[in-house]
């Protein structure tokens, strides 16, 4: 038989895996523009001005393109005209955006980065990130000067009367490893940075693994401030289970896992307020928001990334998890340089079966899934015929989709149908699809953007063959 910390460091990477299989949401799009050059993933290939791509490159940049992680850059976050990204992207940040010079509340956005377990000796994984990458990111957040705000600072300004900059991050840390005190505790010391710690409560052993309440203990006596992520971090299959026997087991369960959580941690931690709760996976159902408001909590954080504004419910903060194996979570993170977008109705996990469809009207082209509907495949081809458009060049068209950002979509030139089939779930209903063709005749860029729906009991994450 297995030692017990075996089998929780098991369940826990499984756990933490959960967290990380959500893709990031894409705002409603905004169309791409109309070309005065042929922009290929960010990029400006051959000569805009003369309209010229060398193939070769069109074909690489697809390649290279395919499959992206979930750090591909999404229309909306993303200045097409930018020059090329190195593949790693050094480690710097731009410094002069950042002010420490507080604004209006609703002129403030706030950029909340999400970890889990650090390791300078094990591979990097999702959850796991590399001791010294970690490093080089605090210090270039450090050497931009962005303001790094407490959770205190943050509810203020979330909640109350506080002004913050225009541009701030937060920092916060899941789950309870005993890493976030050997590792990225000191280097958070050296920058000064405050952080929010979120484990939950029975992983609190130091154990294997584990934190032991003293170092939690001594971490929160010297800047880090306490915040709930549940009991046991239970699966959404649970919470399925205790849905199926009825709406006192599930608000039960809310009351054992949200409610006594942050009883066990005030306990435990005399002093800490424990204001902050951080949803296990992502996973979110109403009865954890109304048994974590009746609890006393005064917010709660997601992982569907994207800034946080004076806007935002504060049931469904978002955080930006950044994933030990794709460093381009953290620069798009901290990259401000954006348009500030109204707060729309995000895409949630869990959230509902396509309920926030009908942003887009649907294109006029023939498409499939149907904009609009809901499918219950999470890998279903996705296409649109261009058999319409009275010319086409094959090497000049292009896909996007939420949460994969370009595709390497196939062209069947015989039906003029443009596809491509996700290479792994979708997850993050509902999806969106932007298409551009470009019209030689005219020397145009045509787009089609459409979104569809995938049906909720589809989109849970299930944990895969994750062995220790
Ligand atoms: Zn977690």
């Amino acid at each position: 038989m297995r030692s017990v910390p075996g089998l929780l460091s098991v369940f826990l990477i499984a756990a933490g895996a959960a967290c990380a299989e959500l893709p990031p949401d894409l705002p409603p799009a905004s169309p791409l523009p109309f070309a005065p050059g042929p922009v290929i993933g960010g990029t400006v290939k051959g000569d805009p001005a003369a309209g010229i791509v060398p193939v070769r490159d069109l074909i690489e940049a697809n390649r290279k393109d395919e499959y992206i992680p979930i750090a591909e850059p999404i229309p909306g976050e993303t200045n097409l005209h930018a020059p090329a990204q190195p593949a790693v992207a050094p480690l710097v940040i731009p410094s002069t955006a950042f002010s420490s010079v507080p604004v209006p509340q609703h002129e403030t956005r706030v950029a909340i980065l999400g970890y889990h377990d650090f390791s300078r000796t094990l591979p990097a994984t999702e959850m796991r990130m590399n001791t010294d990458v970690f490093r080089s990111q605090m210090r270039a957040l450090k050497a931009s000067g962005v303001p790094v705000i407490s959770m205190k600072e943050f509810l203020e300004w979330k909640l109350g009367d506080r002004q913050l900059p225009a541009k701030c991050v937060m920092i916060t840390i899941d789950d309870g490893w005993k890493s976030v005190y050997t590792d990225a505790y000191p280097i958070l010391k050296e920058a000064g940075f405050p952080f929010t710690i979120f484990p939950y409560t029975k992983f609190i052993t130091g154990r294997g693994s584990a934190m032991s309440p003293a170092q939690i203990q001594e971490m929160l006596d010297n800047g880090a401030t306490l915040g709930s992520h549940s009991v046991s971090h239970l699966y959404p299959r649970s919470w399925r289970a205790a849905q199926r026997k009825g709406a006192q087991a599930v608000q039960e369960l809310a009351t054992a896992e949200i409610g006594h959580s942050r009883k066990i941690l005030q306990e435990k931690f005399l002093g800490s307020s424990v204001e902050a709760y951080c949803y296990p996976g992502g996973f979110i159902l109403p009865e954890m928001i109304s048994r974590a408001e009746e609890a006393g909590f005064q917010a709660a954080f997601t992982v569907i990334p994207k800034k946080v504004t004076k806007d935002t419910d504060r049931w469904r903060i978002h955080r930006y998890m950044v994933f030990g194996k794709d460093p381009k979570t953290f620069t798009r993170a901290v990259n401000f340089n954006v348009p500030s977008t109204p707060e729309t109705p995000a895409a949630t996990p869990g959230g509902g079966s396509g309920k926030k469809l009908n942003s887009y009207p649907a294109p006029a082209q023939p498409v499939y899934p149907a904009a609009n509907t809901v499918v219950k495949n999470q890998t279903p081809d996705i296409s649109i015929s261009l058999a319409g458009e009275p010319s086409l060049d094959p090497r000049q068209m292009e896909m996007r989709i939420s949460g994969f950002g370009l595709v390497n979509a196939r062209y069947d030139a015989k039906e003029k149908i443009l596809k491509w089939t996700p290479s792994r779930p979708l997850r993050l209903s509902p999806v969106t699809v932007q298409v551009r063709w470009k019209n030689p005749a005219v020397n145009m860029w045509q787009t089609a953007t459409w979104q569809f729906g995938i049906e909720e009991q589809e989109m849970h994450f299930t944990p895969r063959n994750i062995v220790k």
